[in-house]
């Protein structure tokens, strides 16, 4: 797309470089910026205000069953009662009355708290003296076999209690009711419900999914206070007012908890971004998952399962406090903790860190492709202009190679309206300036030249005219004297007069040569029977003194393609020039060679040899040249006009010599091969 087009090139780059490069840098700058103030300031305040409102509300949960089971101990009809119950005699009919209050108080607590299990009435040595009979109003029905929220009794007879007699003192919490006034019983999964409700009792690696979701339903686990009841108001004992004639142990159904857990995933679960957001709950010992939104990782241990011993080492270091907490499960995430006051559970409020990060990966992802789209924008553009802006610049390049070449007519059109144009202007304005130029140039040496040429043929026809006056007044004074020898001198003088008439005559032949280049009619010709009609001109021996001779070798019989009148003028130069340096006599010998040139051509070679006066050999290269003559009557064309010749049919000429010894014309030219 850019071949040829630096300057297009050039202007993308900078674009590219001063747009999207600055854009590029600060959109990254700024999504590091956000990405890292999101993760690190928000990201941590929110997962810790989410899992601290959540603590505080199990709190409140919590302290309210807590307060709920101490206003049932402390309850004057309870006190009353479980008073007349022990000190009745089993099986007497005061105990029966007593025992059938104290169940239908109970019944009826279980109906209006509608979250606890059970209800059960411990002697001080263990033993359980009652219970509720009724059932907890169940809302999924996945244990009761009734429809959920109708009352259902947990046995058949109610006077046969089968949990009466049953001995709770083996259980770790039991001795501790002794010490405190209400304490809270982790149990979780208390044998005592799970018998009467008819939970799903193990839970073996085996069980099927569906068996592990009942037992691993929240229903089927508990939390429990255990609550001192006082004796009757008045009763003064050992142990003062006060004093627990027996302890009411309240286990509270676990739905309580995890609806709250689940109430909170719930409030994200929607979110377009926080939909990731769970909750979660341990146990004391910030290890056992005691609620999470998984029901499956209920039981499950932090350290020993998922090999988050990290995890549960900020919690115990963060011990009463709140904190935060960044791990990798499954994905990246981040986690606020807080504890619950009333139990020392740890709340967890997980998320994970992509649902942060999503607007700042979105942004960064907005800059690149923006960045992307700009840079191909700006491509786009500059491919588009970058014709309107470098072909003025084009069309200058081409125009100045149109003069370069030698056409001065090549000017720019450019309609840029710009510093181009401006260019563009004075290049057509230095164009016409160099035509004018070269114009007055070519005018000027034409001038000169033809100054010289008339110059030159005044000077040559001069010198004719001198012998042919002489001649003529020479022979008018021998007439008018009567001369005695007048016959003679007016045949010389006639003799001089017509030679030198031929002198003119070969003068302005060889001008008109020169000046008009004749068109020649170049055919095939063979060259032997040419030399010697040329050579026949010169046999008369007697009145040339010069011996005129043709040697042909064999295969020098050969056509070449010429034009026959211009070569034999060239020939005729040739004999005149060797017969001009032989003015005493001589010889002159023309030989015919066939040979092969450097170039590997089949040539003929010509030679005129002479026997004359010789020429100077460093003259021998400007004999060639035009106007070069030694001779007063010469005119220094003949040689230019043979090589301006030879070399039109493809030939050489070339001249040696020797001062009193002779000259040697040496002509090639190609062999005509049919
Ligand atoms: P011109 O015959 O009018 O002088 P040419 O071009 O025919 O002009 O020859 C140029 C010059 O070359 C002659 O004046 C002469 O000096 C020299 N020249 C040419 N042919 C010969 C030759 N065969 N021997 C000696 N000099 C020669
Ligand atoms: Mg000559």
């Amino acid at each position: 797309m850019f071949r040829g087009r630096g300057i297009a090139l050039k202007l993308a780059l900078i674009f590219v470089v001063a747009g999207v490069v600055p854009m590029a840098t600060l959109g990254f700058v700024g999504y590091r910026l956000a990405r890292d103030s999101m993760t690190e300031t928000s990201t941590e305040f929110f997962v810790q205000r989410v899992a601290v409102d959540t603590a505080n509300n199990l709190d409140v949960i919590a302290t309210n069953k807590r307060e709920a089971t101490r206003l049932l101990a402390w309850s004057t009809p309870l006190r009353d009662n479980v008073y007349e119950l022990l000190g009745s005699a089993e099986g007497s009919a005061r105990h029966d009355a007593a025992l059938s209050l104290i169940r239908a108080d109970l019944n009826n607590w279980v109906d209006v708290l509608g979250t606890v299990d059970l209800l059960a009435i411990v002697r001080p040595d263990g033993t359980i003296s009652a219970t509720n009979s009724r059932a907890r109003p169940t809302r999924t029905g996945f244990f009761a076999d009734t429809p959920p929220g109708q009352p259902r009794n947990l046995w058949d007879r109610e006077d046969s209690n089968p949990l009466a007699g049953y001995s709770v003192a083996n259980r770790v919490w039991w001795p501790k009711t002794a010490e405190h006034e209400v304490i809270l019983i982790d149990s979780h999964r208390e044998p005592l419900v799970i018998e009467s409700y008819g939970y799903p009792r193990f839970l073996d690696e085996d069980v099927d999914k569906v068996e592990r979701d009942r037992i691993k339903n929240p229903e089927a686990y508990t939390f429990a206070f255990a609550v001192g009841i006082p004796n009757p108001p008045g009763i003064d004992e050992a142990g003062g007012p006060i004093s627990s004639q027996a302890t009411l142990v309240a286990f509270h159904n676990w739905t309580a908890i995890q609806d709250h857990l689940d109430a909170v995933n719930e409030s994200f679960a929607h979110h377009e971004r926080y939909h990731s957001a769970y909750t979660f709950l341990f146990a004391y010992d910030a290890n056992t998952i005691i609620a999470h939104y998984y029901r499956r990782l209920y039981d499950g241990k932090l350290v020993e399962d998922h090999g988050l011993a990290d995890f549960r080492d900020a919690m115990v270091k963060a011990r009463d406090r709140t904190g935060t907490y960044r791990y990798v499960y499954r994905k990246e995430k981040i986690s606020g903790f807080a504890p619950v006051d009333s139990t020392g559970w740890e709340v967890g409020f997980g998320i994970n860190v992509e649902d942060f990060n999503g607007p700042v990966v979105r942004l960064r992802n907005l800059i690149i492709g923006w960045s992307l789209g700009v840079a191909a924008l700006i491509v786009v553009l500059v491919a588009f202009f970058s014709p309107r802006i470098t072909r003025p610049i084009r069309e200058l390049i081409a125009q100045a190679r149109e003069i370069a070449r030698g056409n001065l007519d090549a000017r720019v059109a450019i309609d840029s309206h710009d510093e181009v144009q401006e260019l563009g202007a004075s290049f057509n304005a230095m164009a016409e300036e160099l035509k004018e130029s070269n114009k007055k140039l070519i005018e000027a040496e034409k001038r000169a030249a033809w100054q010289e040429m008339a110059r030159q043929v005044a000077h040559e026809i001069k010198n004719p005219l001198t012998p042919i006056k002489l001649s003529a007044q020479l022979i008018e004074k021998a007439w008018r004297d009567e001369h005695p020898d007048f016959e003679r001198i007016l045949r010389d003088g006639v003799r001089n007069i017509v030679s030198q008439s031929d002198s003119l005559r070969q003068i302005a032949a060889d001008f008109s040569d020169f000046a008009s280049f004749p068109k020649r009619n170049l055919e095939p010709q063979r060259l032997l029977p040419l030399v010697e009609s040329v050579v026949q001109l010169y046999s008369n021996r007697e009145e040339t003194g010069v011996e005129v001779s043709v040697e042909a070798l064999a295969g020098a019989d050969v056509e070449v393609k010429v034009d026959a009148n211009e070569l034999r003028r060239v020939f005729i130069n040739l004999f005149n020039n060797a017969l001009e340096a032989m003015p005493e006599g001589g010889r002159l010998t023309v030989s015919l060679l066939p040979l092969e040139d450097d170039e590997g051509r089949a040539v003929i070679d010509i030679r005129v040899k002479d026997t004359g006066c010789g020429i100077a050999p460093e003259l021998t290269e400007r004999l060639f040249e035009p106007y070069f003559t030694t001779r007063s009557s010469g005119t220094g064309l003949g040689l230019a006009i043979a090589r301006k010749t030879i070399e039109g049919y493809g030939g050489t000429i070339s001249l040696q010599s020797a001062v009193g010894e002779g000259t040697s014309v040496c002509i090639t030219l190609p062999i005509h091969l049919g």
